[in-house]
């Protein structure tokens, strides 16, 4: 029996956004709008999105002992996350400072604070929420010595979900555990070193290839492929007027581990996940626009 459907291991950011008519050039002071601060980052905006479906849900992260750490750990818990593995201390929470142009253009720095200190020895400590957990999902905004301690504190039954964004190359011992990884076009480039053909399926099989158990490749608005032993599926988005995609490819991602670790096969779980970002898209920001189960299923 388990306690969590789904462990989230990776960063929280508090995500600081300015509206400015012109980003500044180097040396130059530009007046913008007023400050507004979301919850962030792809390790919390993950546990959000799956526990607003209704998933059990559990963040392993580690945010700053500030203001900042204080409003993500409160989101979290808003959105239903259990924060009982969130460390906190050992640096200022992470912060990425926005500013956005009237085109919608954006420059970020992204200062990873405590994201950074989130470390292989915290890992082995939280060895009994990867026992109480069904799936384990993490992205690259921590560590990669840290990625590579949960693949080696897995549960025996224990799924592995990876979403290597920020792109990077991966140790052979990330991808033989990844079932599946989920790639969008750019990380699919970076992970294939640039050997990249025309075709998306094409990309599926050469990821899948390199060892992980299974590959999802995310296209935006065309959807999806699945790849597994079975062969190479397509999965059609669903239609709708998006508006903002931020956080789309994430709530795609705890989506997928969430039904996957339900029993869905690789197919099945990916359908629902499009749903889910196909939902994202249509509202603004991130973790505000993921959706529960109830919106899921009125789309
Ligand atoms: P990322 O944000 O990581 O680049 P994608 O943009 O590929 O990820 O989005 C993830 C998933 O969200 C897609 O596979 C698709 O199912 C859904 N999605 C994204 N953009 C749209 C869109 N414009 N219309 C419908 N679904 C979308």
């Amino acid at each position: 029996m388990y306690d969590y459907d789904l462990l989230v291991v990776g960063s929280a950011n508090a995500d600081l956004v300015i509206s400015v008519e012109r980003r500044p050039a180097a040396g130059e002071t530009v007046l913008g709008s007023d400050l507004a601060v979301h919850p962030g980052g792809k390790g919390g905006n993950q546990a959000v999105a799956a526990a607003r479906l209704g998933a059990r849900t559990a963040l392993l992260a580690r945010v700053g002992d500030d203001a900042y750490g204080r409003l993500l750990l409160d989101s979290q818990r808003a959105a239903g996350v259990d924060t009982v593995g969130v460390l906190v201390g050992g640096a200022p929470t992470g912060v990425a400072l926005i500013t956005v142009d009237p085109s919608g253009d954006n420059s970020i720095v992204v200062s990873p604070g405590a994201n950074g200190r989130l470390t292989p020895a915290d890992v082995r400590a939280a060895g009994s929420l990867f026992h109480a957990s069904r799936v384990v999902s993490t992205q690259l905004e921590i560590p990669l010595e840290t990625v590579v301690e949960v693949v080696r504190n897995l549960a025996p039954q224990g799924r592995f979900v990876l979403n290597p964004s920020p792109p990077r190359p991966l140790p052979q011992e990330v991808l033989a555990a990844c079932d599946p990884l989920i790639v969008n076009e750019h990380e699919a480039q970076v992970i294939l070193g640039g050997q990249v053909s025309e075709r998306p399926e094409d990309w599926a099989r050469i990821l899948l290839a390199k060892g992980p158990r299974s590959v999802v490749v995310t296209l935006g608005a065309e959807g999806a492929l699945v790849a597994d032993a079975d062969g190479v599926v397509r999965v059609p988005a669903v239609p709708v007027a998006a508006l903002d995609t931020t956080g789309a490819g994430d709530a795609f991602t705890a989506a997928l581990a969430w039904r996957l670790g339900a029993g869905a096969t690789l197919a099945e779980a990916a359908g629902y996940a499009a749903r889910v970002g196909a939902v994202a898209v249509t509202r603004r920001g991130a973790q505000e626009s993921f959706p529960t189960a109830q919106e899921v299923d009125a789309l």
